[in-house]
């Protein structure tokens, strides 16, 4: 497969075997400082189409879009607070910032190790993405619900659904998030992306305002 590398970023990968990086299974990207994507291998590929991305995002017209733009509005500050500290550390740094993350699909709970490699002088990173656990939603003691709008369409006429965890907001109390897969696989075109607040807990321990 060929490699999907803009002008220049190879060089800044010298001290990675490519062909390795590229038939990796695990999705694997790259960024310039300014956090725009510089390479992407097949892993990333494979991932996009498995999970039901457009497949603009495969193409070597997403090279130079930003990474932290895709992430979202709410997990945007996480992901800008962790590159940078990844840009800020030398390419001979043994300790590499790693971060746990869960990404479900509609059938598997998955969870996700993923490590920061920083490159030549804060010129860019090398991310990587490894599977660290994938189990079936039931076996979790996850209960599927059923997609009922009325259950879930807020008063602003809004599906909330948690970018992190997938969870979907259900309208009788602040705390009460339910597992749908079926708006997993296909998303209402009246969802809202947000944080639950276990999510929330987990990525900002130290932002405690709402
Ligand atoms: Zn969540």
């Amino acid at each position: 497969m060929k490699t999907l590398c803009s002008p220049g970023f190879e060089k800044l990968l010298r001290k990675f075997e490519l062909e390795e990086i590229e038939n990796s299974s695990e999705t694997i990207f790259g960024i310039w400082s300014d956090f725009t994507l510089g390479y992407f291998n097949s892993g990333w590929k494979e991932f996009a189409k498995e999970n039901g991305a457009p497949p603009v995002i495969s193409s070597p017209d997403y090279l130079g879009r930003s990474v932290i733009e895709v992430c979202g509005q709410e997990l945007a500050p996480f992901y800008k607070n962790l590159f940078e500290s990844g840009l800020a550390m030398s390419e001979e740094e043994l300790h590499p910032v790693q971060h746990r993350y869960e990404c479900s699909s509609a059938d598997l709970f998955r969870k996700f190790l993923m490590t920061v490699y920083p490159l030549g002088e804060g010129d860019g990173l090398l991310v990587t993405n490894s599977l660290v656990i994938e189990v079936e939603h039931e076996k979790r003691g996850t209960d599927p619900n059923p997609p009922m709008f009325a259950e879930y369409r807020d008063e602003q006429d809004l599906i909330r659904q948690c970018s992190h965890c997938r969870k979907i907001k259900h309208v009788s109390s602040r705390s009460r998030w339910d597992w749908i897969p079926a708006w997993v696989e296909e998303p209402p075109s009246e969802v809202s992306h947000t944080l639950c607040p276990v999510c929330l807990e987990h990525f900002y321990p130290d932002d405690e305002e709402d």
